[in-house]
């Protein structure tokens, strides 16, 4: 096992990595920019290093501060949590050079998963279904125009680099095509430096089901089950649940079973992600593959009883998986809501600023993952997410009473939050139903918004 890991992120997640670490027994070396001297993880850890200014630029994705904190500190691994340099195939093989174990895949299989052109010609070659589409990139919009006639409108315009719903058009008529494709490519170059695209049919209406795979080092491959991720608002997940009301057992073989297929086919070592849209026909296609742990990864340690980050540790110090595929069974239901300090009234506007006074659920089957406490600031510098409330009870019905119970019991005066909308999903009869996809939010935010969540009592 390591003695001492370098945790190169910030927030809930950093926190997160740090308790790992600590059950585990590894020391643990925390990194801060200036703007986050104050901040939990930096309290939490064993010692902590400033690696550089507020914007990320200069410190959290400072790769050559990091690993010079790393070294001189002492360190053996570097977790590098979700985003920032997490998906960096240059920084995992940066890490590797140093001598220092990158905990997550190689930068040779970050790389060739990071282009979604290039993940989908290599699931497409090992049997894996991916969404009709173009078999790798689209030169320019004439090309493009051919191949969406044959594939039939509409399509989404996405780019090859793309992350977090950006660089992504929806195209629904011929005439649309052109002016469309050059601003998926122009939001990729700027967002990515990237302004590859590909095509791919818009599937009408899916949900977004994805599946938690673990690979050791030893060939063991798994799946722990899915994640319904299809809450969503501009492709970026709010609500997610496990296990999901439209797969039963067959469905979820079949999945599970591509899942494993499209990590072994990847190469793929430690905690990843397999991403499928699934038609409301029961078609599933896979879109993606995240190579890193997820934020959404909590509803899984609750139904399967594992935890994902120890095994990222244990998978990147050499150790075999500590489960195989039979002894993964789903146990009851788990929901997650993200918290982000978001104005949902005024377009998810960030909502930066000094907390006051916070008060985070309890009791049996809650789980608050987060870096806030009472008088801390939000930085305008990083990501809005600023908790995640976790719920786990033995059926779907009784999760979602917990979830409205935890989200009555939560306080975070100083901000609005999504929290608020997650309440008002918490009774659509839709969602109480388990009947949604991906349009759900879109389709009835202004109806949810309208509620008065006061009236019903
Ligand atoms: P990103 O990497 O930017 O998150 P993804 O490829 O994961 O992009 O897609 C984000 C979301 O967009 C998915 O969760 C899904 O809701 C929607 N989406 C992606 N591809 C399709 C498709 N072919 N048809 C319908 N919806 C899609």
């Amino acid at each position: 096992m390591f003695k001492r890991i370098l945790i190169a992120n910030r927030g809930e997640i950093a926190v997160r990595i740090l308790r790992a670490c600590r059950e585990l027994e590894v020391e643990t070396v925390a990194v801060y920019s200036t703007a986050d001297a104050g901040a939990l993880h930096v309290q939490f850890a064993t010692q902590a290093v400033c690696v550089g200014p507020a914007r990320a630029a200069g410190s959290y994705l400072n790769q050559e501060a990091l690993i010079t904190a790393a070294l001189a500190a002492g360190c053996d691994a570097i977790h590098p949590g979700y985003g920032f340099l997490s998906e960096n195939p240059a920084f995992a093989d940066l890490c590797e050079a140093n001598g220092l174990k990158f905990i997550g895949p190689s930068g040779a299989v970050i790389r060739q998963m990071g282009n979604k052109a290039a993940a989908r010609a290599l699931m497409q070659r090992h049997g894996v279904p991916v969404v009709p589409g173009s078999d790798g990139p689209v030169p320019d919009a004439k090309t493009a125009a051919a191949l969406a006639e044959q594939i039939g409108y509409p399509v989404l315009v996405k780019a090859s680099a793309g992350g977090g719903g950006r660089g992504m058009r929806r195209v629904d008529r011929p005439e649309d095509l052109p002016a469309l494709f050059d601003a998926a490519r122009s939001e990729a170059e700027a967002c990515f430096g990237d302004g590859e695209v590909y095509i791919e049919k818009l599937i009408l209406n899916p949900r977004h089901i994805e599946f938690q795979i673990l690979a050791d080092g030893h060939g063991n491959v798994i799946h722990l089950g899915e994640r319904d991720c299809s809450i969503q608002r501009r492709n970026q997940k709010l609500m997610e649940e496990t296990p999901s009301k439209a797969l039963d057992a067959d469905l979820r073989a079949r999945m599970g079973a591509a899942a494993v297929a499209a990590a072994r086919a990847a190469g793929y070592r430690n905690a990843g992600t397999i991403e499928f849209v699934l038609s409301a026909e029961g078609e599933f296609y896979f879109i993606e593959m995240n190579t890193r742990i997820q934020v959404e990864h909590p509803i899984t340690e609750c139904v399967t009883g594992v935890d994902l980050v120890r095994e990222q540790i244990r998978i990147a110090a050499g150790l075999p998986l500590q489960a195989a595929q039979e002894d993964i069974v789903q146990s009851g239901h788990a929901i997650e809501c993200r918290i982000n300090a978001e104005d949902p009234r005024n377009g998810f506007q960030p909502c930066p600023g000094k907390i006051g006074f916070l008060h985070f659920p309890g009791g049996p089957g809650v789980r608050v993952d987060s870096a806030l406490f009472s008088g801390c600031t939000l930085s305008p510098y990083y990501d809005s997410l600023c908790a995640k409330l976790i719920v786990h009870a033995p059926t779907r019905l009784e999760a979602l009473r917990k979830l409205r119970r935890a989200l009555e019991e939560l306080v975070i005066e100083g901000c609005p939050t999504t929290a608020d909308l997650c309440y008002l999903i918490c009774y659509h009869p839709d969602f109480m139903m388990g009947r949604y996809d991906t349009s759900f939010l879109e389709r009835h935010m202004e109806e949810l918004l309208a509620w008065d969540p006061d009236a019903r009592k």
